[in-house]
């Protein structure tokens, strides 16, 4: 079968599921519409397959944890940011107030506390209108197209952000982030209000699985250890307290959004997204994991499968 039919088959054969409910603690996702269901495989050449609703936008939410992460990394080095955040998994939730013992730095990138710190790693310190827009810059050239914020989803997400307020209240009262915890919400709660198309997100991970060139601008957008590093943590985090179900059943790193963006990317080959907004209890996309697990048993997908 052609590829794209084939992605039409797999979107069909998860339609059905309606199981799972839209994040309603972000007012204006609970909004959107649930059936919309669309998947884009991105291939490092730059060939583009895609099926469904594949040009709808949503807010990046968490996805944009990775990328964030790789401009930190990038800017920083490794050492800065590993100091302020580790990379082990925290087997708990995306939005858990906890802190790792002894070190008392944030678990991982992937968890809101490790990405809220991490997001201040980014530009020029003490400058947040600076980093967004930096933020902003770095997210565009992953997609390879100019992004936008999502105003309206960002003004709903900040009236509720009241659990995100805990935790960076928690992260500066010792010192992981310097600047007004109700400021870095504010600018962290932007990051994930960015606008993008399951295809953006499916070339965001393309340029992570290309070693960090965008595989069809050709931009070189990280340096290869970075895009390493960050498809590591994903492996290990990306998918939160079902991270170890993941990496063993569908075996690529791989990384969620309350929106019902689901990206992976599969070094070497291929940057995978899909998208559909009812959710799990961990979070993540009902369909978009089942498309995942499609993906891949058809394809081979499993990296822990032989060549
Ligand atoms: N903006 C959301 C939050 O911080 C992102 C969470 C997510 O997508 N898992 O709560």
């Amino acid at each position: 079968t052609p590829i794209p039919d084939y992605l039409a088959e797999v979107l069909a054969a998860c339609a059905a599921d309606a199981s799972g409910a839209v994040a309603d603690y972000i007012p204006e996702l609970a909004q959107v519409e649930p059936e919309q269901l669309g998947v884009v495989l991105a291939t490092v050449d730059g060939a583009v397959y895609e099926a469904g609703d594949c040009d709808a936008g949503f807010t990046i939410q968490s996805i944009s944890k990775p990328f964030v992460y790789a401009l930190a990394l990038q800017q920083r080095g490794l050492d800065a940011v590993l100091d302020q955040v580790d990379v082990e998994p925290s087997g708990e939730a995306f939005n858990e107030l906890s802190l790792e013992k002894g070190s008392g730095r944030p678990l991982n990138p992937m968890i809101n506390a490790g990405a809220i710190v991490v997001h201040t790693m980014v530009g020029d310190a003490g400058d947040p209108q600076a980093r967004c827009e930096q933020v902003l810059a770095g997210l565009s050239a992953f997609a390879g197209r100019p992004l936008g914020v999502d105003e309206a989803a960002y003004a709903s997400e900040s009236e509720t952000a009241f659990r995100n307020y805990a935790i960076a209240n928690m992260l500066r009262s010792r010192d992981s982030i310097v600047e007004d915890p109700e400021d870095v919400v504010a600018a962290y709660t932007r990051q994930c209000s960015v606008r993008v198309t399951t295809r953006d997100l499916a070339l965001m991970a393309a340029t992570l699985a290309n070693g960090g060139v965008h595989p069809l601008s050709e931009e070189r957008v990280v340096e290869e250890w970075v895009a390493r590093q960050v498809m590591s943590v994903m492996a290990t985090c990306g998918m939160y307290d079902s991270a170890g179900d993941w990496i063993s059943t569908v075996g690529f790193p791989a990384k969620s959004g309350v929106s019902g963006g689901i990206i992976g990317a599969l070094p070497g080959q291929l940057g995978i997204a899909a998208f559909s907004p009812r959710l799990d209890p961990h979070g993540s996309s009902v369909r978009g994991v089942e498309v995942c697990r499609r993906l891949s048993a058809d394809m081979g997908l499993h990296m822990m499968d032989p060549p």
